[in-house]
């Protein structure tokens, strides 16, 4: 028999998303309950949004969450490199011999013609895809041009009719038409290869035997499903998973709820408690109890427990199991943890600083640093009230600085500084017009330590979500306005 092997293979492009945990949770279950092997690997190919950073939050994420992986970039193993960023000539071999095969296509249209080819589809209310121009192109003429230097991308041979049934081990047989399918790029014109090649390619050579993925990526499964009978390949288990949603059942997504999973650490989850809350997406316990550990969940794991309708993130259900957890610690235990949480040598060195040179004794501490423990504050609205601006010009400010924040990789006082720089620049103001709204949002108070510092403290999670907070408190942003102000934030530098 052969050894059960799943694996989980994120992308490094942001912050470990609670979407991550959640599928690597599932995936890691069905191996341990079979007794077989989870893997992590690094889906890196994307090389303009792929961070060493993002793969080191998304390692560390989940360790603190207590997932741990028998193989992976940073734990080795017999089936490596792990990064996919690491294997492109693994992946070069492959596309060749699916060119060689006739499955595959060398294509030199330009993006202009592209373009060209995609609005003339839609004029004609066609769904847009790749018009199959260079799929006639003599392979000697395709080689004579590719040594000739001209660019050009690898795009595999579709079905032009027909359904692909992909067999879904919680839905049985999902039937997709293959006039939905465009002839997917494999090989970008940068010699690396897409998503669909790489996964299909890695998934074999490191022997996954089922693949629990997102529901997200069900609508793609055919040209997987393709490309392993293009090669020849048996095809491994498949499993959509349902997607996290936010209470209003739209998909999870950060604007309407912190998806990062450092977030809920910051916030003072217990990790054991947010990991309870991510198994109990979708599947339940066979006694249907809500409190279960890691090895509770392994010991009594059944796939066939997912429910298919969207399971739902909400933040408050998650604040009562963590109760339930924080309430059945020991005194000692509980002390322990708010000491590991906050109140540790590390986090009290970034603050004494700030603090020394404006308190005269200990206990003027606690009102002056106090946010600097809390999750929300809870600003007086009236801090918002400003000298030049008019309240919509403050939430017009307010939400561009927050997006700038957003997109900020590196969490430093002088990046901080320069985001919020270049908004108001932008908006032909100073950084005085927008340092008494941060720090109203930031520290909820009127007079505190200096805003940056805190924000440089606080990290990126507390102090997005309390301009979140913040935004709301003074009427959120509406949907024409998120529309006018994006286009604003495009023109920033
Ligand atoms: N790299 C993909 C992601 O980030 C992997 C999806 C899959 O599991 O195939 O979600």
């Amino acid at each position: 028999m052969t050894t059960v092997r799943t694996r989980i293979a994120p992308s490094p492009t942001g912050d470990p998303h609670v979407g991550t945990a959640y599928i690597a949770l599932f995936n890691l279950c069905f191996a341990r309950q079979h007794g077989g092997q989870f893997i992590l690997r690094i889906e890196d190919t994307d090389q303009l949004r792929s961070t060493r950073e993002s793969e080191q939050q998304i390692f560390d994420a989940l360790r603190w969450l207590g997932i741990e992986w028998d193989e992976g970039p940073d734990v080795g193993g017999p089936h490596g490199p792990y990064r996919q960023s690491e294997r492109g000539e693994i992946y070069k071999k492959y596309s060749d011999e699916l060119v060689a095969k006739g499955h595959a296509f060398p294509c030199f249209c330009s993006a202009e013609r592209l373009d060209q080819v995609r609005a003339e589809q839609m004029a004609r209310k066609e769904t847009p895809r790749y018009d199959g121009h260079c799929m006639h192109i003599a392979p000697d003429e395709a080689q004579r041009r590719i040594a000739a230097g001209e660019s050009h991308v690898v795009r595999m041979k579709v079905p032009s009719e027909g359904v692909c049934v992909v067999p879904d081990m919680l839905r049985g047989d999902v039937e997709i038409p293959w006039d939905r399918m465009d002839m997917q790029v494999l090989m970008k014109a940068d010699g690396l290869p897409t998503y669909f090649l790489a996964n299909v390619v890695d998934d074999h050579l490191m022997g996954i035997t089922h693949v629990l993925r997102g529901e997200e990526w069900l609508p793609s499964a055919p040209k997987l499903i393709k490309l392993y009978e293009y090669f020849g390949w048996e095809q491994p288990k498949l499993c959509y998973m349902p997607l996290l949603r936010n209470p209003d059942k739209s998909k999870l997504s950060k604007r309407k709820n912190p998806t990062s999973i450092t977030f809920y650490e910051r916030m003072g989850y217990l990790p054991q408690a947010m990991l309870n809350y991510l198994g109990r997406m979708g599947w339940s316990m066979p006694d249907e109890r809500e409190k279960f550990s890691l090895a509770e969940m392994i010991e009594h794991f059944d796939i066939n427990r997912v429910s298919l309708g969207g399971p739902i993130f909400d933040l408050e259900k998650l604040s009562w199991l963590n109760g339930q957890w924080l309430r059945e610690l020991s005194v000692e235990h509980f002390a322990a943890e708010v000491q590991k949480w906050a109140l540790n040598p590390e986090y009290l060195m970034k603050i004494a600083p700030h603090v020394q040179g404006r308190v005269e004794t200990f206990s003027q501490i606690a009102p002056l640093a106090g946010f600097f423990f809390f999750g929300s504050v809870n600003p007086d609205i009236r801090l918002f009230e400003h000298k030049k601006l008019s309240q919509d010009q403050v939430r017009q400010l307010m939400q561009l600085i927050l997006w700038k924040l957003e997109a900020l990789r590196q969490w430093d006082k002088e990046r901080i500084t320069a985001c919020i720089q270049s908004v108001v620049g932008h908006l032909e103001l100073k950084l005085r017009d927008a340092m008494p709204l941060m720090f109203a949002a930031i520290t909820g108070q009127a007079s505190s330590v200096s805003v940056l510092d805190a924000m440089e403290i606080l990290g990126p999670d507390l102090t997005r979500f309390r301009l979140r907070q913040a935004l709301e408190l003074l009427g959120g942003t509406s949907k024409k306005e998120t529309k006018e102000w994006e286009k604003l934030l495009a023109a920033i530098a």
